[in-house]
């Protein structure tokens, strides 16, 4: 079995209203799905996080060591191509484009022996997932207390467990928000910030301090993520437990966040830090160290078929009798071909989303999706 070639899907949806997070500003929504195509038909997918047309340059600067391949071998592939560019490339958007990659071979090995790539990882040990809800951007012309407040709301009767809200603007409008959030959707439901590392130090400590007394489950991306030493000042400065880890990549990058303690719960995300391949390096590391994993997500369907899987065969940890069981980041935002792109979208139901069980990611892409949501001069 070999690889004969590889496409890059560049898709984009301009938005009618912008938002933005503390570090970004979104006016359209836009991602790039990679497809690997073996000689004998079989087909596998995966996703890049990050800048979509960046991603695909470097999609296809990769086709010149992967063409040839045998699909089946994703580690010797990882390696071979991680090695390709290492010396200019051992973060951010190489690895980005590797994981992509990555992701569409276990696809294919899946497709292969026919069983999903939980199997492959080692085993099932759950056949659906809690999501949580993550939104409450800031849009423009509108107030953020009172819309952050009503969209949390809608999540909680919609039947999600947990909600994750933005913050990272301004320490005291962003208290304001977590406490108008927190009176709207009561006791009952959990509730994440993240502040896509809008503070400094001092300014996490203060609102970590203040934000506390609503309940927290986590304080994500308090500060910029290569301030580890930021990260550790938050960590001890404030009670909430801090999460982190959607801009680090590989084992490598992981390691010093994990060694050091700097978080409480990492997050990597599949489509950004390598893939399959690296991801479950990255869980055992955390398993090691004792620091919990939950997946980032933030792309389409094949984004969330990835993680499911992924989510999926973690192992529980620790194991006991009722386990802590691992949680599912369900992007809100307004995206319209985010369900599209398969033929059978991953909704959840009352805030519970079913892992599929077909072979690969157990999902099936919709080419007419993928033509309509197709970039211009992509
Ligand atoms: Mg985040």
């Amino acid at each position: 079995m070999k690889i004969v070639s590889i496409r890059t899907h560049l898709l984009e949806y301009r938005l009618e209203t912008a938002f933005e997070s503390a570090s970004m500003r979104f006016d359209r929504r836009s991602h790039v799905l990679v497809e690997v195509i073996c000689d004998d038909g079989t087909t596998g997918w995966g996703e890049c996080l990050g800048p979509a047309r960046a991603n695909a340059a470097i999609v296809e600067t990769y086709a010149n060591w992967l063409i040839g391949q045998n699909p089946l071998e994703t580690e010797k592939i990882w390696a071979l191509l991680y090695n390709a560019l290492r010396d200019q490339g051992q973060r951010g958007l190489t690895v980005a484009a590797l994981s992509g990659i990555d992701i569409a071979l276990w696809d294919i090995k899946g497709k292969h022996f026919g069983v999903p790539v939980s199997t492959l990882l080692g085993g099932c040990f759950r056949t659906s997932v809690k999501a949580y809800a993550t939104g409450s951007f800031k849009r423009d012309g509108v107030d953020r207390v009172e819309d952050n407040a009503s969209e949390m709301a809608g999540h909680r009767d919609a039947g999600f467990h947990a909600c994750k809200i933005k913050i990272g603007f301004d320490p005291d409008e962003d208290l304001r928000v977590i406490k108008a959030v927190r009176e709207a959707i009561g006791p009952g439901m959990k509730l994440m910030i993240d502040a896509n590392h809008g503070y400094d130090a001092v300014e996490a400590v203060r609102v970590g301090r203040a934000a506390a007394e609503y309940g927290v489950d986590w304080f994500e991306e308090p500060v910029v993520p290569e301030q580890l030493g930021a990260y550790r000042a938050v960590r001890v400065g404030q009670p909430i437990p801090v999460a982190g880890g959607e801009t680090w990549h590989t084992r490598w990058g992981m390691r010093e966040p994990i060694e050091t303690r700097s978080i409480d719960i990492i997050q990597p995300d599949l489509c950004g830090c390598g893939g399959f391949s690296e991801a479950r390096k990255i869980a055992d590391f955390a398993s090691v160290h004792g620091i919990r994993v939950v997946p980032h997500v933030w792309g389409t369907a094949v984004q969330i078929a990835a993680a499911l899987q992924f989510v999926a065969a973690m192992v529980p940890d620790p194991a006991r009798n009722r386990p802590i069981e691992p949680i599912l980041e369900f992007d809100r935002t307004y995206n319209p071909f985010r369900q599209a792109v398969v033929t059978e979208p991953l909704e959840h139901q009352a805030g519970i989303v079913t892992i599929p069980d077909g072979p690969g990611l157990g999902i099936e892409i919709d080419r007419a999706a993928l033509k309509e949501f197709r970039m211009k001069d992509a």
